[in-house]
């Protein structure tokens, strides 16, 4: 359930329902805004009568979540999560373009595809150290190298790092060089790797699971937000489906569904979600149109010798057209048309 403070309430009167409902055993993640004090109450519902919760001194309603996912939902908190990342934001209405090669090759190449991608428009680079290859004779990735790479990158253009985290015993080495950790996914379910996360000072970007539902999704978000980090991206990269044309089925529909059901900002990766690149620039198009908060998309040098997904990276030269595009159609899906129609459902 949700407890509603009342407006001006005192910090005495907060901290007395607070100790209330963790003397009953539920934990209690406090939301503070400029206006509102709202608390999440998770545990098992029962053992607090709503009725007295709500004649408690500073409350004005509580409000039972119905849904599974409870930190994650709208219910709990209304107003949209930005994520501020050095100067970069997620979140705050604009289309954030995450942009770079699937993985980290070496050093000269990947400079190379930094520079080239921040003059394209990108405001994050992506890359990966760790990949989740599904052949073990395939490239695995540079390891710290690639994160030592990477951070010179940062350096070079100033823009933030995105990186892939595949184990628990790699967090503290990737969280040291990198601003936003992915989970990728592969990874959308591994329950104690999220919950480690949850302990991270960095926002962490979640990638959808091949066959995960919207559901199992939140409930994922739900583990890191639990666990103390009020960050999380969710990114659609596509889901597995009987069609075979296209690597996978980009579920589109996700992200106006998310806006809905989530104050977490929602990106989308149509490389992944297609594996083509000549669909690529369609569908981040489509992704704008359809409220996204944010694009990651892979671009490569020279993808025809790229060592992982040549075939769905685009070269520079195309990845600035697309931003171009994509910032011209930003202003249709302006948080404001987004209020009104949650308002009018
Ligand atoms: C990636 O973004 O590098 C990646 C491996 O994506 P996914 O986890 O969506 O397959
Ligand atoms: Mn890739």
């Amino acid at each position: 359930m949700v407890v509603v403070m009342q407006k001006g309430v005192s910090q005495e009167q907060i901290n007395k329902v607070q100790k209330h409902l963790e003397a009953e055993g539920y934990s209690v993640h406090l939301s503070q805004g400029a206006k509102r004090t709202i608390m999440g109450v998770i545990g098992e519902p029962g053992k607090v009568d709503p009725q007295l919760l709500a004649s408690l001194p500073g409350v004005e309603k509580v409000v039972p979540i119905m849904q599974p996912f409870k930190l994650a939902s709208r219910d709990f908190k209304h107003q949209n999560t930005v994520i501020q990342v050095g100067s970069q934001t997620i979140g705050d209405g604009h289309v954030t373009l995450i942009a770079g090669p699937c993985a980290i090759e070496g050093r000269e190449n990947f400079l190379k595809a930094a520079l080239a991608v921040k003059d394209a428009g990108a405001e994050m680079l992506r890359g990966g150290a760790f990949k989740p290859r599904t052949s073990p004779y395939s490239f695995q990735g540079l390891g710290e190298k690639g994160l030592q790479i990477m951070a010179e990158a940062r350096e070079l253009t100033g823009l933030p790092l995105v990186t892939e985290v595949m184990d628990q015993k790699s967090i503290a080495m990737v969280a040291e060089y990198v601003d936003i950790i992915q989970v990728g996914a592969r990874n959308m379910q591994n329950f104690f790797l999220l919950r480690e996360l949850g302990q991270v000072n960095k926002p962490i970007l979640l990638k959808r699971g091949m066959s995960a539902t919207i559901e199992e999704w939140l409930m994922a978000a739900e583990y890191i937000l639990g666990s103390g980090n009020p960050n999380v991206i969710l990114c659609e990269r596509g889901i597995r489906t009987f069609e075979t044309y296209t690597r996978n089925t980009l579920d589109l529909s996700a992200v106006p569904l998310l806006k809905q059901l989530t104050h977490l900002p929602v990106i989308v990766d149509p490389s992944h979600g297609t594996g083509k690149r000549e669909l690529v620039e369609p569908m981040s198009l489509a992704a704008a149109a359809c409220g996204a908060d944010g694009l990651m998309i892979e671009v490569h040098p020279n993808p025809s010798q790229a060592w992982s997904d040549g075939p769905q990276s685009l070269i520079p030269a195309d990845f600035a057209r697309l931003s171009k595009k994509v910032r011209q159609l930003e202003s249709l899906a302006a948080p404001e048309a987004e209020d009104e129609s949650r308002e009018r459902s």
